[in-house]
């Protein structure tokens, strides 16, 4: 018998696999179960309609420990093997998507990840195995055939008698057991019950063992009277309750289960932030069972990702991925419906217009947003995690529904507030609002300790207000969408006018505006298109300029939008604010006086140095830089 050589990928894998250092190695018989309940699936449907076929409760996973001989049996009655497919299906890797994902970028991925994100499939059998052994036979075959491989050197296929029927018999070998790796719990009774429980529960075939059970000893005659006692005997025992989770009642299953369900069906290496399990016996009755990431998953924000939710009926399932059941603004939501009132076979283009499936959605996402408002309530930081994954997500909904999600979501937001740093609600913003203040006040910048050193917003602290700092590209466009919240306007505090001070600094600021009209208008023209126009300012503490936007196009959203590959570049309607009260103020109109060639050079620097405070770039810093130096000597 000639041996085979592995395919080069699958090799990698599979020493992946021998030498892994993955804490949770039971996973492989979740792999292996799961496997063979593929295989009776495909038996039963291929066999539909066919005399010869099983009725569905024939069809089974058994295992078998055998502590002598320190094997461990996985054995079904499924579609099986030929030889053919003995060498394509366990020869070569049919996940390569695993490994195509460890690219030399990605070195610092862990193994563990990589096996934490993916179904590693069959070749998990070598995480607690020197040898396997598979002996199939495939349906109507009238030969079986045994594959057989100690890992890392290659695999032999040979003829062979077992099984009698159409299935599959795994044989592992369980490697020697050694300190802190102890393989030999694989054969032991309570341990395998209780990891077919954890990860295999709601596998719809039955999963038999024969198992050790305590039974009463039949009493001989006369003996009636006497205390019962019990013998043990071996008895077959179905491990899994065949239930699907979604289908029991929330207070039969455990975290981990709800956990454990997640992590092994969207292969996320992550628990779950949130897990939402309705069941609703109104029309349409159906179960839900949503689960809220904790991170974005690594596609989320490509054009890869489908959102969707799985669609059964009645434990059926109908579609993988209906993207019906979940609006665009929580499409990071995973889990499933399940529907006796929705027909099997129904069509994906009938599914759009299913007046049931409507209403479900409906419901769906009223059961989201409430429950992650109660999570905001009741655990902040938890919440702070969901909204750094997906917060853009909610900002997103509102900008592009113009503003018609904004009842929905706005009491979702929150946003990095001045007062303390932390993220606030907008309605905590608002409480905490002075009577006197007309909107709720925001800046814009790339980071909040960029946001904190502008001039206005500084103004604006120590008027003793909060400012809410916005740090995403999106955050700006979706205030301009929701216009206000709760009727109070959104106030940008580097372009909208600011009712900070007392009328009577208003009327002296005024008055100067007025009164250095020349001057004003002297630099105005200096600067050209740059600005729009020049006044005094008395916002700006204890700088000496700003730049302010007109409030259609801020500087903020011009940066934006001129990344966006649009052919005409969009420019903001600046203004240059020179601090009234700075001696900046009196030196221009002195030198406007007696020099008015200075001013010109001065007006250039204050616009420039303007830019580098609002994060515009300096048009040419060398001019600049050259500018500085002749002023300074
Ligand atoms: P995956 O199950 O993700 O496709 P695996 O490595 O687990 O990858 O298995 C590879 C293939 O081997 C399966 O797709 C299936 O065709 C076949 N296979 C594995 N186990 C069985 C089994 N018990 N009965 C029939 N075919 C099987």
């Amino acid at each position: 018998m000639r041996k085979k050589q592995f395919k080069a990928e699958s090799k990698k894998l599979l020493d992946m696999m021998i030498n892994s250092i993955y804490t949770h190695k039971e996973i492989f018989l979740r792999e292996l179960i799961s496997n063979a309940s593929d295989a009776l699936d495909k038996q039963y449907y291929n066999s539909l309609g066919e005399d010869t076929g099983l009725s569905r409760n024939e069809y089974i996973i058994r295992i078998e420990p055998d502590k002598a001989a320190r094997t461990l049996k996985i054995i079904d009655n499924g579609c099986g093997m030929t030889e053919e497919e003995l060498e394509t299906n366990l020869g070569t890797i049919a996940k390569s998507g695993s490994l195509d994902f460890k690219n030399d970028n990605d070195e610092k991925k862990t193994d563990i990840e990589i096996i934490g994100q993916f179904g590693v499939g069959f070749y998990s059998a070598f995480m607690v195995s020197d040898k396997v052994v598979v002996e199939s036979r495939a349906n109507g075959s009238d030969q079986a055939y045994r594959w057989s491989s100690n890992g890392a050197d290659g695999y032999y296929i040979e003829k062979c008698d077992t099984p009698a029927e159409h299935g599959t018999v795994i044989t592992l070998y369980l490697k020697p057991d050694a300190e802190g790796e102890e393989y030999s719990e694989f054969l032991e009774e309570y341990e395998l019950t209780s990891l077919v429980k954890k990860y295999s529960d709601y596998i719809r075939y039955p999963i038999m063992m024969n198992c050790e059970t305590r039974v009463p000893k039949e009493k001989a005659e006369g003996e009636e009277d006497k205390p019962t006692e019990y013998e043990t005997v071996m008895e077959d025992r179905r491990l899994n309750s065949m239930v699907p989770i979604w289908r029991k009642n929330k207070n039969e299953v455990t975290e981990e289960e709800y956990n454990g369900f997640y992590t092994e069906k969207y292969y996320d290496y992550e628990a779950p932030l949130k897990v939402i399990h309705t069941k609703n016996e109104g029309v349409p009755a159906y179960d839900s069972l949503i689960y809220v990431p904790a991170h974005a998953p690594m596609n989320y924000y490509s054009k890869d990702y489908e959102k969707g939710l799985a669609l059964y009926s009645n434990g059926v399932m109908i579609t993988e991925k209906c993207a019906e059941l979940l609006p665009d603004y929580f499409n990071f939501a995973k889990g499933l419906v399940d529907s006796p009132d929705l027909s099997l076979n129904i069509s994906r283009e009938l599914l759009q217009h299913d007046r049931q499936l409507k209403i479900i959605a409906k419901n769906i996402e009223k059961k989201i947003k409430s429950e992650l408002e109660k999570l905001l309530k009741d655990d902040r930081e938890k919440y702070e995690k969901f909204f750094e994954a997906f917060g853009m997500q909610l900002k997103y909904g509102i900008y592009s529904t113009y503003g018609m999600a904004k009842e929905n979501l706005q009491n979702l937001l929150i946003f990095k507030s001045t007062n303390e740093e932390k993220y606030v609600t907008l309605k905590e913003y608002e409480d905490r609002m002075a009577e006197s203040q007309k909107g709720i006040y925001y800046a814009c910048g790339e980071t909040v300790a960029k946001i904190k050193m502008l001039p206005q917003v500084e103004a604006v602290i120590n008027a003793g207000m909060e400012v809410l700092m916005l740090t995403n590209d999106i955050d700006e466009f979706t205030f301009k969408m929701m216009r206000d919240y709760d009727g109070k306007q959104f106030i940008n505090v580097c372009t909208d006018s600011l009712d900070i001070g007392t009328d009577e600094d208003k009327q002296a600021l005024e008055q100067k505006n007025t009164d250095e009209k020349d001057l004003l208008d002297f630099i105005k023209e200096t600067l050209g298109d740059k600005v729009v126009a020049v006044k005094f300012s008395n916002r700006l503490g204890s700088h000496p300029v700003c730049l302010t936007s007109g409030s259609e196009i801020t500087t903020e959203m011009e940066r934006v939008l001129n990344a966006q590959p649009i052919s005409e570049k969009i420019k903001a309607q600046l203004t240059l604010e020179i601090n009234s009260e700075h001696a900046i103020a009196s030196k221009l109109a002195d030198l406007y006086e007696n020099d008015k060639e200075k001013v010109k050079k001065y007006a250039n620097l204050l616009y420039s140095s303007a830019c580098l405070i609002s994060g515009i770039p300096v048009e040419d810093p060398s001019a600049m830089s050259d500018l500085i130096c002749e002023l300074m000597v």
